[in-house]
């Protein structure tokens, strides 16, 4: 299918474009035009580096010494060639030892192909680290995580990415700390001590100091006040509905992190985003629960509506919501329908928002768009057999930002939609509509040209987040930071969705109208 191919492939084509001085032109805030220089003669290590790697490979690959182990090579290669258009899984386990029993010349092969890998790691770390010192963590960010994939037991990129060994796993802190605890993970229950999975197993639940049936322990906390409390690394969520469904969720968030911050590396640019981006968050001892993500899952609607009426009056048309001042998320439970996309949209609000501890004001003024175009594009995040796929043309709003623009000819010029501020947005009567071509929009601006506007689009996001107010410079438009006018942007867009869309919407019948 073509969204198959069009799995979003957001961290090496960041680097890639870095490298391409054409478009580097189009990336106008010419005033950075320094930083940006010396941000391209790291990324030319980098690849020069990656090159040494490939030469090296291939020359082990024709040489009879390393014949046994062909496959190997191969692998490697392959999945070096892979690299520039996948996100990097960060392996859990740390390298196992070669097995002793194999014949001594494979010994020999594999000890050096090891020691090739763990040299070129070695490489890209110490780039890494100019990066850090040259101020483009983001880069960095990338490049360490790239070190763990050659080398997955390097200590100082797992330092930096806040991972512990742990027997033959690199666990984060928490799971080290729940690990001396005597505590296990479990699929459906979460962190649990250990001597109680096998009752928990049996359908027992301890709760209040003592064992009891699911039944009791679930009437017990249907009161929110004693929901259950899924703990993981970044979340903490609570829910009476039940502890398998908080365990779901928890998980899914967490998977959702992980992509989230490579999607957004750029977006992480100042101290203490940086100490975020790298983890360091997570970490405090003190004050520990102050750092995590907190959510909040209701079992029913009709509960969802009751306890949040008096934060937002039009309670009944949300689906899920993110509250700044309390920096918590709301759902709720929906037996007819799935609604992990409102999860991740809701998710995406709050670790846009909280990058940041300070309360401020957020696109009061303009650009608001942009919040919930970014929220509902990354609603169409997905894991299906394992892959991990962003921005599929298949996925509702798309098409819905298709039909509207290609078949209602409805769409608000990029100038205009830009300066509704906040409140008109909310309050306009079309929102819904407004909605799709925001999400229509961020797609354009992530995706154009294998993504030739994302980098500024995430440095717009950036700049919107760190708020609105006093001693706030007046930071520039999109269209100033990608150097091209409003109106070529909107034609562009018509473009691109055109092409996206025009046959996902044959034959569709007219989207719901705002419901
Ligand atoms: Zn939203």
């Amino acid at each position: 299918m073509k969204h198959s191919t069009k799995t979003i492939l957001f961290v090496v084509i960041l680097v890639t474009l870095f490298l391409c001085p054409v478009q580097e032109e189009t990336f106008a805030a010419r005033r950075r035009k320094s930083s940006k220089r010396s941000l391209q003669s790291y990324l030319q290590q980098y690849s020069v580096v990656q090159k040494k790697l490939t030469d090296k490979l291939d020359q082990m690959i024709v040489t009879p010494e390393y014949e046994s182990i062909q496959d190997d090579l191969k692998q490697w290669k392959k999945s070096y060639q892979l690299a520039s258009h996948q996100i990097a899984k960060i392996p859990v386990k740390a390298q196992p030892a070669i097995e002793s029993s194999l014949p001594e010349a494979e010994i020999r092969a594999q000890n050096e192909l090891r020691r090739v890998l763990r040299k070129h790691a070695i490489e890209i770390y110490k780039i890494s680290q100019r990066l850090i010192k040259a101020g483009h963590p983001s880069y960095a960010y990338f490049l360490v995580r790239e070190v763990i994939r050659y080398d997955s037991d390097n200590k100082s990129a797992r330092r930096l990415l806040g991972y512990v060994r742990k027997g033959d796993s690199w666990v984060t802190p928490y799971a080290a700390q729940m690990y001396r605890n005597n505590y296990v993970w479990h699929k459906q229950f979460g962190w649990l001590k250990k001597s109680r999975v096998a009752q928990y197993e049996k359908g027992q639940r301890y709760y209040r100091g003592r064992w009891m049936s699911v039944a009791k322990e679930t009437a017990a906390r249907q009161d929110f006040r004693h929901a259950w409390q899924i703990r993981t690394d970044h979340y903490l969520v609570k829910t009476n509905h039940s502890l398998e469904k908080g365990v779901e969720i928890a998980t899914k968030l967490e998977e959702f992190y992980q992509h989230f911050f490579q999607v957004f590396i750029g977006f992480f640019n100042s101290p203490e985003q940086m100490a975020k981006l790298f983890d360091k968050g997570s970490r405090s001892r003190s004050g520990r629960l102050k750092n995590l993500y907190e959510v909040h899952y209701y079992r029913t609607r009709d509960e969802y509506n009751r306890k949040l009426i008096h934060k937002i009056s039009r309670i009944n048309i949300t689906d899920g919501l993110y509250f700044t001042t309390d920096r918590t998320a709301y759902f709720y439970h929906d037996p007819k329908q799935d609604k992990t996309h409102t999860l991740y949209h809701e998710a995406t609000h709050q670790l846009l928002y909280e990058s940041i501890k300070q309360e401020r004001r957020v696109a009061y003024t303009r650009d608001f768009w942009l919040l919930e175009g970014i929220a509902c594009y990354m609603e169409s995040f997905q894991k299906k057999d394992g892959e991990i796929s962003l921005g599929n043309p298949e996925y509702n709003r798309f098409r819905e930002a298709g039909y509207r623009f290609l078949v209602n000819r409805y769409y608000i010029p990029l100038e205009k939609l830009s300066a509704i501020p906040s409140e008109d947005y909310k309050s306009h009567p079309e929102i819904r509509k407004n909605y799709s071509q925001s999400a229509g929009l961020v797609k354009f601006f992530m995706e154009y040209k294998d993504g030739l506007y994302r980098d500024a689009l995430i440095q717009h996001l950036s700049n919107i987040y760190k708020g609105e107010g006093a001693g706030r410079i007046r930071y520039p438009t999109l269209a100033e930071l990608i150097g091209v006018k409003y109106q070529i942007l909107d034609r562009q867009y018509g473009e691109f969705i055109l092409k996206e869309e025009a046959d996902l919407i044959k034959g569709m019948v007219e989207v719901d109208p705002d419901e």
